[in-house]
């Protein structure tokens, strides 16, 4: 472990630390106009437990966007020294400026998720998320100066670069969003490049859904051993969890962040175990803070039990979904995840797949593309539809395509294509 005496603090302890920096947070906001205004008659005394932190509003998206560029920031703009942003496909960004304390504080939550991850100084680890204004390269690097690991700065793209360099550097870890390995993979095919001549060992991989279906065939194919990071730009990147060896579940830094899994439609808090959307607070954060930031992301808590790691901090269940992600068709909902699931059952189906939907006279038509290998049983096709009518009441068309057909975008996958007009 990173910090054994933070990462193993029993429960009574931790939930001692998490109280006070809950209370020095509301201090910390509530020295801004912006932030009285948002929760007035709030005081930092009125969190006696760490319960009363559900009596605070949420914090949305939309707010964020609108707090462009430091409106909810509290710093002042002379104490920044950094920013990053996610960009949506709407309205302003969102952008979170970190102080020097919030860099170090970066750098110490990947330090812990890289040795969770098994990965220590005599590792050589190639970045290949991008360094800028997207979290992804420079908090994998962060974390890796800590560590005093070798780093090889790739950032993206340039997949036949990546493994050459990955190959005579001897890389032993890769990090990346959680498609770019299927990208690995098929330049290595395209290129006939000999996947054993790698000394991978560890992959860290975040940003994106990966369902365990596609988990089982990159660790396969690329013989290593990986972990699910998460963590966003809103909570100052990747950092904010990772799953470790005991694969119990994804272990959240409860000293740096309070999770709380909501019912996305009443808010409520839910009970452990049950699934809902994450709602996120950060306990260190000073450029900006975030109290019951609601995330969209979908997922359950497993345990707050010590695990076999020795670890004390809560696991989550490995990310489901986002509730934006939820389609609805003819009346059923569903996650791409879901679909996700049914088609990588199958041998000879491949991880390339698209989700279609069409307007079509007065009602709505569902397609599934999905490449297959070369010699795979066309039968498969209606096998498939099959299976996804018993399990979630769908009758989809499936297209087998053949391999590299379907668009491969620069940056996350595109699983849905959604033609029909707005309602
Ligand atoms: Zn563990």
């Amino acid at each position: 472990m990173w910090q054994p005496e933070l990462e193993m603090l029993s429960r009574e302890p931790l939930e001692r630390l998490v109280l006070e920096r809950m209370r020095a947070t509301l201090a910390r906001v509530l020295a801004q106009p912006t932030w009285t205004r948002r929760l007035p008659g709030v005081r930092p005394e009125d969190i006696v437990r760490v319960e009363d932190w559900r009596k605070l509003p949420f914090l949305t998206k939309e707010e964020l966007r609108d707090a462009y560029p430091y409106g909810l920031a509290c710093a002042g703009e002379a104490g920044y020294q950094r920013i990053h942003m996610s960009s949506g496909t709407t309205g302003n960004p969102i952008l979170n400026p970190y102080t020097a304390a919030d860099v170090a504080q970066w750098g110490e939550v990947m330090a812990r998720c890289y040795v969770a991850a098994g990965v220590g100084p005599r590792d050589v680890i190639q970045i290949t998320p991008s360094f800028g204004l997207f979290t992804g390269g420079f908090g994998f690097h962060y974390g890796a100066e800590r560590l005093g690991a070798m780093v090889i700065p790739t950032g993206a793209g340039r997949t036949t670069l990546q493994l050459k360099l990955m190959r005579d550097l001897k890389a032993t870890v890769v990090t990346a969003i959680a498609t770019y390995p299927l990208r690995l993979l098929e330049a290595a095919r395209d290129e006939s490049f000999d996947l054993a001549s790698l000394s991978l060992r560890v992959g860290i991989f975040g940003s994106e859904m990966w369902s365990d279906e596609l988990r089982v065939r990159i660790e396969r194919e690329l013989r290593i051993r990986t972990h699910d990071i998460i963590g966003m730009t809103e909570t100052g990147g990747p950092g904010l969890g990772i799953d470790c060896a005991a694969r119990g579940g994804i272990h959240v830094w409860e000293d740096h962040y309070h999770v709380e899994i909501v019912d996305p439609g009443t808010g409520a808090v839910v009970a452990d175990g049950a699934e809902g959307e994450l709602v996120v607070s950060t306990l260190t954060r000073e450029g900006l803070p975030l109290v019951r930031y609601r995330t969209h992301d979908l997922t359950r808590i497993v345990s707050r039990a010590r695990c076999d790691c020795g670890r004390t901090a809560l696991r989550l269940d490995r990310l489901r979904g986002r509730t934006d992600d939820m389609v609805i068709y003819k009346g059923v909902n569903f996650y791409p995840r879901q679909i996700e699931t049914a088609l990588l059952r199958h041998a000879g189906v491949s991880h390339e797949y698209q989700i279609v939907l069409d307007a079509e006279g007065g009602g709505e038509r569902m397609t599934i593309d999905v490449e297959t290998e070369p010699g795979c049983d066309p039968s498969i096709a209606a096998r498939i539809r099959r299976e996804l009518g018993d399990m979630l009441a769908l009758s989809p068309e499936v297209r087998l395509r053949a391999h590299g057909e379907i668009e491969r975008p620069q940056g996350k996958a595109v699983r849905v294509v959604d033609r029909r007009p707005r309602r």
